[in-house]
């Protein structure tokens, strides 16, 4: 009995540790610290359920050898994965990751099923089954749904899968979802056929989950990806629910709610309703697609060089640097940080504009300048710095590009239409660097290249700020 009570301590700790884990990863300067302390919690909650649970005859867990076995097999996998990954592979390493959430909460189903297919159950037992058997089904649609979604989001973030769409697709999608719901109803009515209702659901809804992420456009991944993080929640809580465990049922709730959120917040910032992400087919064709022309523009490129971009910036009051996902291609957040430590000694205010889907992730900008140590007061939202472009000499964008496109604003029939945008044309003079004139992640040109105040700055934004910093010192 005590054992019992200290495992239910545990838990309650464990639960505490998640919630401040997320309080914390609410903000860069104690994200880091936020992730210790939830993986903590994790921790002590998956060694006491190890080594202090008993059933209700008192039995310990079984097959320890196989526990350990998968505990050190996970850990290695997931200990290199994540020290070897790119921070511009990280959107892809969380799809999987999260995939994998819900291929637990789906075989976790089907082994509960199992067992309960090889138990026989007293007639006065069959409605309390028939509750345990809607949380099985619910689980495992939800998880297996979470597990394919997951990894064909996966694949088309690193270029394995390409968008796919076909007609009457959400129609198909729809009438999908209604046969799984009506197999899984068969299933609990139980019957000789109920194995087979039971693996048509587990098939149905593993190819719902494909269906349902293929047709959505690769710039909508994050949110997609998002939302299968809370699917995955949700399977957890109901794994929860099947093991009478309250801190599954906490950790699945706080993950749910978590991604619930992030998915409203992700939707705002780009302007667009969740039905819009999800049927809008938005940046299709997995982006970085090279623009073909200038699409009419008015106006030509003006080119710049170092030394010029140099002057610029060092006789300028206030600098505004825009940096995007060619910051994270080129490893370029120390020159950029170098840059703004030497301009700020030159006496030159300077900030940088946070876009809020700027790079490949959401907080990809404050993860990459948090590694370079940028304090955070420098790092200025969208809504916040969109304002001050108008006080702004000089802005140099670093990597970004549609970001920055006015074809937001301006053009209806842009896929990007209604993303709001920083607004860097307020600012007397603006720097691009990039390599080419090459598209962004939506594929499309870009009309503030071709603005009078424009000069483009081409190379690789490692070399080029290097070459601005060198600039900058020779001026003396
Ligand atoms: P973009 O993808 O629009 O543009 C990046 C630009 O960087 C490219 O035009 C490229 O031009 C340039 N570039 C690439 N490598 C380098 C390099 N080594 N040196 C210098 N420049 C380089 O990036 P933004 O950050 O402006 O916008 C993000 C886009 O990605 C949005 O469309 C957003 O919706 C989408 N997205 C966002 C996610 C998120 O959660 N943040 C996730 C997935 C997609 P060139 O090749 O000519 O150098």
């Amino acid at each position: 009995m005590t054992l019992q009570i200290t495992l239910q301590i545990i838990y309650l700790i464990a639960s505490v540790t998640f919630i401040l884990g997320l309080k914390f990863l609410g903000n860069p300067s104690t994200a880091r610290k936020g992730n210790l302390i939830a993986a903590f919690g994790m921790g002590i909650a998956i060694f006491g359920t190890i080594f202090l649970y008993t059933d209700a005859e008192g039995n310990h867990l079984k097959n320890l050898p196989l526990i350990f076995g998968g505990l050190a097999v996970g850990t290695v996998v997931g200990w290199l994965a994540a020290k070897k990954v790119q921070m511009t592979a990280m959107p892809e390493m969380v799809s999987l990751f999260n995939g994998m959430g819900g291929a637990c909460a789906m075989l976790i189903s089907i082994i509960e099923f199992q067992h309960i297919q090889s138990t026989f159950v007293e007639p006065t037992a069959l409605a309390a089954l028939s509750g345990r058997l809607l949380i099985i089904l619910l689980g495992m649609i939800i998880g297996s749904i979470s597990f394919s979604g997951s990894m064909i989001a996966y694949g088309k973030l690193s270029g394995k899968v390409k968008d796919k769409s076909f007609g009457m697709q959400q129609f198909i999608n729809i009438g999908l979802l209604l046969i799984i719901l009506g197999f899984a109803y068969m299933a609990i009515m139980g019957g000789q056929n109920q194995a087979l209702w039971f693996y048509l659901v587990l098939a149905l809804s593993l190819l719902y989950g494909v269906l349902f992420v293929m047709p959505i456009g690769g710039a909508d991944m994050p949110v997609v990806i998002s939302l299968l993080n809370s699917f995955t929640g949700v399977a957890a809580a109901f794994g929860g629910f099947l093991y009478d465990n309250k801190v599954m049922l906490v950790g699945g709730i706080l993950v749910g709610s978590a991604g619930t959120l992030l998915t409203i917040v992700m939707c705002k910032a780009m302007n667009r309703s969740l039905l819009n992400v999800l049927i809008g087919n938005f940046g299709g064709g997995g982006g970085a697609a090279a623009a073909s022309s200038s699409a009419g523009f008015e106006g030509s490129i003006k080119e710049v060089n170092a030394s010029d971009a140099a002057i610029l910036m060092k006789y300028a009051k206030k600098v505004i640097i825009v940096p995007g996902y060619g910051l994270a291609v080129a490893q370029a957040q120390h020159v950029v940080h170098e840059l703004e430590t030497l301009l700020e000694s030159e006496g030159v205010e300077v900030k940088y504009a946070i876009h809020p889907v700027a790079g490949r992730m959401p907080g990809h900008m404050n993860v990459l300048l948090a590694e370079s140590n940028v304090s955070y007061d420098k790092l200025v939202e969208m809504e916040e710095v969109n304002p001050e472009f108008a006080t702004t000499d000089v802005v140099l964008v670093v990597g970004a590009n549609d970001v920055v496109n006015p074809a937001a604003k301006t053009d209806p029939s842009s896929p990007i239409y209604g993303m709001p945008i920083l607004d860097v044309e307020a600012a007397a003079h603006v720097i691009v660097n990039k390599r080419s004139m090459k598209a962004g992640y939506a594929g499309i040109e870009n009309e503030l290249f071709y603005k009078p105040k424009t000069s483009m700055l081409f190379g690789d934004a490692k070399k080029a700020l290097n070459q601005l910093v060198s600039e900058i010192k020779a001026l003396g």
